[in-house]
């Protein structure tokens, strides 16, 4: 499979060798979330030639979500989106094995949904959500690719437990969750999720550096990009109560 013309472009690019390549292949992604994030995380993870990709999402595909998740047909809308995805990725890449679950994952039903699996891909849509799993992520020792957008603003940063800060070190988990799921358009949240396929391939590959205690933040109005520094915060609660 690795010597098969699909891959023949990506061993053309430096430090992608067929070594490389057969570790793509043999990793596993969790990829939590199928809508905005998750439909170009996916996609992505699939041309590259990520062997074995688990789509977690508890929902069912909405006319208005048809805006931003290009994974998704017009003709699945009333399907549930794991479905959907996983219909996408069988058509576009039938090397690539797919498990999904669907289901709205929390404190209580995760354990099982992770094992097997060493890097996780942050495509919530909440906040509340997103800081739970980067305390999952922390507690059992896997790499937490976050991704997040507000309208036309996102930011991508690489979590490795025990050697960069964690999603609360760079922003502080707040006390409580408003209403807060952000509208957003495909081009924002392509691109954010395009950064974090790109951080899935530097993580399993070794090749170029993953945004380890780097937040890149993407300002779509202005076409800027701007990258911040960041290191374990000592006083990070999340941290501090897991023991990081
Ligand atoms: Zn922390």
């Amino acid at each position: 499979m690795i010597n098969s013309k699909r891959y023949q472009r990506n061993l053309e690019q430096d430090g992608i060798t067929k070594e490389a390549q057969e570790k793509l292949f043999a990793s596993r992604v969790l990829v939590m979330g199928a809508g905005g994030l998750g439909s170009g995380v996916i996609m992505n993870l699939a041309a590259l030639g990520v062997g074995q990709i688990k789509i977690i999402d508890g929902d069912i595909l909405e006319e208005s979500n048809l805006n931003r998740q290009i994974i998704h047909k017009y003709k699945n809308i009333g399907r549930a989106k794991v479905i959907s995805a996983k219909d996408w990725v069988q058509e576009f890449n039938p090397d690539i094995k797919v498990e999904l679950d669907k289901i709205r994952i929390n404190e209580l039903n995760y354990f099982n949904i992770i094992q097997g699996y060493d890097i996780i891909v942050d495509c919530f849509d909440s906040y509340e959500s997103k800081y739970m799993l980067n305390e999952i992520a922390l507690r059992h020792n896997k790499v937490l690719i976050h991704g997040g957008v507000q309208g036309f603003r996102g930011q991508v940063t690489t979590i490795v437990p025990t050697k960069t800060g964690c999603l609360s070190c760079v922003m502080q988990k707040p006390q409580t969750f408003k209403e807060e799921i952000y509208a957003s358009i495909s081009p924002v949240v392509n691109l954010i999720s395009s950064l974090q396929a790109q951080e899935v391939l530097k993580v399993v590959t070794g090749v170029g550096e993953p945004l380890l205690n780097k937040i890149l933040i993407f300002d779509g109005l202005k076409s800027e990009f701007k990258i911040l520094n960041y290191a374990k915060n000592m006083a990070c609660e999340v941290c501090s109560s897991i023991g990081a």
